[in-house]
């Protein structure tokens, strides 16, 4: 794919996907089957939950020059009384089938994000939860992941109502991700099912924003620059919800121009959401799966970026550095307090 080829009409794509990896009457989601695929090399563990889960391993260490990452076993430990925090927590993962975005550095293959019935299955929370409970030694969390939950916010709702009913809501912490792509949470998703979300204890959501300007992004996800701007106008509905929200950032950019200035619009503009919202981000440094590897080789800009996103990184942190003071710095992620929380 090169630069000059017709970004997606996020909209349109999502609409079209939305409708063919989610049956709301039947209350079932299509999740990706891991087994077979181009993915599951990447695995640490064989699939498990007979192929449609798989365990992650979430570690607080990256690497030189990039902050920790306690997401999500800070907020995880914090919710179900574990201490002290460990440094690596295992989470049962789900990947809904869908997503509208093509990330180049995606380490889920496409064929996996189209909807594709033949990679695929229709599975109701009840069912989800049940393989969950079938694993030996199951890991405490769980993370609805992509795809993109985002298109179909229905899961998460329906996955906390799964959880109470199978008497596992206190001991499980839910975890989701959210691409800010689409406005379905607000716009699809029945109020009591958006209440439910409010109230549930033991849950976090995690917004992805995919670049440092308009440019990165689109570079990034191969949609069009402006859906960089709405990714910030889902992010400060999200957060005015009232949950417990956090994020990652991309920082990858083929350019090296105004990298400094870039980074730091994006946090004016993380900022003017909430004021300490930057402190509960994670930039996530980029690494090389194998269905990168592939993409990388064909595209000298994508091998720039990498070196790039360590430009960038050295800017997120010194504004860090100069907007927060070392008490707000040193806080746990988890405890960074946001303004729609303590309303
Ligand atoms: S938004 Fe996430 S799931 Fe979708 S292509 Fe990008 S990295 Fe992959």
């Amino acid at each position: 794919m090169t630069s000059a080829a017709k970004p997606i009409d996020t909209e349109r794509f999502a609409a079209g996907l939305r409708a063919r990896a989610i049956d709301v009457e039947g209350g079932r989601v299509l999740i990706s089957r891991l087994t077979g695929s181009s993915q599951e090399v990447d695995l640490t563990v064989p699939a498990n939950c007979n192929g449609y889960g798989r365990v992650r391993h979430f570690r607080l260490a990256t690497a030189e020059g990039w902050p920790a990452n306690p997401l999500p076993i800070a907020p995880a430990c914090r919710a179900l009384g574990i201490a002290p925090v460990p440094d690596l927590m295992t989470a049962l993962v789900f990947q809904n089938a869908a997503c509208a975005w093509r990330c180049w550095y995606c380490f889920v293959p496409e064929d996996l994000l189209k909807a594709d019935l033949s990679r695929s299955a229709w599975f109701t929370a009840a069912e989800l939860v049940d393989l969950y409970r079938q694993i030996p030694d199951a890991p405490q969390i769980i993370d609805l992941s992509g795809g993109s939950p985002d298109l179909v916010p229905e899961w998460t709702p329906w996955m906390m109502r799964a959880l109470a009913d199978a008497g596992l809501a206190e001991t499980t912490y839910l975890w989701t991700d959210d691409n800010l792509s689409t406005t379905y949470l607000f716009d699809a998703l029945p109020h009591a099912d958006l209440d439910l979300i409010r109230r549930y204890r033991n849950y976090g959501r995690v917004c992805c924003v995919k670049g440092f300007d308009a440019r990165s992004f689109a570079f990034n996800t191969r949609a069009a620059p402006q859906d960089y701007d709405r990714q910030f106008e889902i992010l400060r509905r999200v957060l005015d919800l009232g949950l417990d929200v956090y994020g990652y950032v991309t920082l990858t950019s083929p350019h090296d121009d105004g990298v400094p200035q870039g980074v730091a619009d994006l946090m004016d503009r993380l900022q003017a959401i909430d004021p300490n919202y930057p402190l509960r981000v994670v930039p996530l440094r980029i690494q090389i799966f194998t269905p990168v590897e592939q993409r990388l080789a064909r595209d000298d800009a994508r091998a720039r970026s990498l070196a790039i996103q360590e430009e960038a990184i050295a800017a997120w942190m010194s504004e860090l550095e100069r907007r927060f003071s070392p008490e707000l710095r040193t806080l746990q992620i988890c405890d960074v307090p946001l303004r729609a929380r303590s309303a």
